[in-house]
């Protein structure tokens, strides 16, 4: 099949409304996000939503998350709303937080993997709303690469995965968050973290009176336990190359990773210290940016057929979570502890 090209530059509007149509007429669309780009699809109709896992490969346990562009249409996919989620969808949204609710079964069933709930989230991407409004739909829509990889946080890494694939992609800009939302499941007062993103734990505590951390986010599953969130069982954003984390402070990172003699991926401050092949991820002192860059970085490593790379992690606070949360599975959990 051939992937449509859609930009945004010249002709918004008309772009915008053909993504609109392929969707409509049951078809495949890549879209940015402020996240990370989206494989969308109906969340209504189950040979799109057939089609996104197969584009993927995605295990066909793992839900997708459903995309709204108001709170209308958030009454309609979920029942048994907690007042909290309404607090949270005030506080939040438009954003790259994510509530997994009761459904109502308004969305079809492969969407939720046979769950009794769905995952819902309203994006601050003008571009991904203006879609969801123009298709009049709710819009599953899992990262855009193959399952597995990197997240694609450009239209050209959705391109590299996903070219001859799907019907179109939205050509737009460079995610601005770089990691996918944050997961959490709500009840009255409380909120359960199942995937850490860009709105942090600290953010959560203002509407929640606790934030339970799911222990899947910083540790492996045992095999064959049940967890929360399905997507967090699987290996996941992983290059080719060999990865390990590595913990410790700079000094230490650097003299262990020079040892060796293999590549490091390192903070801005570091670079200067690394003897070998160094690819800076971002700002030790701002994990922004390491959110932003870490998936185009792991992509790089492919690019360049690095075999082997020493990661040093972020501190596990604020999106440094999320970041740490991503490298531990791309990691497949090889930590190193200095
Ligand atoms: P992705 O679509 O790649 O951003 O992944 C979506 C994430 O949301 C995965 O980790 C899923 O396991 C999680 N998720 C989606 N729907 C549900 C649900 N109903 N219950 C728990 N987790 C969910
Ligand atoms: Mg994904």
């Amino acid at each position: 099949m051939e992937t449509k090209r859609l930009y945004l530059c010249e002709s918004r509007e008309k772009s915008i409304n053909e993504a609109a149509e392929i969707l409509k007429g049951g078809g495949v669309v890549a879209i940015p996000t402020e996240t990370v780009y989206g494989l969308a699809a109906s969340a209504l109709d189950q040979k799109a939503i057939n089609s996104v896992f197969a584009a993927k490969g995605r295990p066909q346990d793992n839900p997708l998350i459903v995309h709204i562009d108001s709170i209308e249409m958030l009454n309609k996919i979920a029942k048994d709303v907690p007042e909290s989620a309404y607090r949270c969808a005030e506080r939040f949204w438009p954003g790259p937080l994510t509530m997994v609710l009761p459904s109502s079964g308004y969305v079809c069933k492969a969407v939720s993997a046979g769950l009794s709930t769905v995952a819902v989230r309203m994006p601050e991407d003008k571009t991904a709303r203006d879609i969801i409004t123009a298709a009049k739909l709710p819009l599953a829509a899992p990262s855009a690469n193959i399952s597995g990889s990197p997240s694609p946080t450009t239209a050209l890494h959705v391109l590299n995965d996903l070219d001859g694939k799907i019907d179109a992609v939205v050509m737009g800009d460079d995610c601005k968050v770089g990691v996918e939302s944050t997961v959490i499941s709500v009840s009255e007062n409380s909120a359960r973290l199942l995937r850490p993103g860009a709105v942090t734990v600290e953010m959560l505590k203002e509407v929640f009176d606790s934030v339970i951390i799911d222990k899947a986010i910083l540790s492996e599953p045992e095999r064959g336990e049940r967890v929360a969130s399905p997507g967090m069982k699987y290996k996941h954003y992983a290059p080719k190359t060999a990865l390990y984390l590595v913990e410790g402070d700079s000094e230490s990172f650097c003299s262990f990773v020079n040892g060796q003699g293999v590549a490091a991926v390192c903070f801005s401050e570091e670079r200067d210290k690394i003897k070998g092949e160094a690819f800076v991820y971002g700002v030790e002192s701002d994990p922004d940016t390491m959110a932003q860059r870490i998936f185009s970085i792991l992509r790089e490593l492919d690019l360049k057929n690095i075999k082997k790379a020493y990661v040093h992690a972020p501190e596990k606070s604020g999106v440094g979570l999320a970041v740490y949360n991503r490298l531990i599975r791309a990691c497949a959990f090889n930590v190193v502890k200095l």
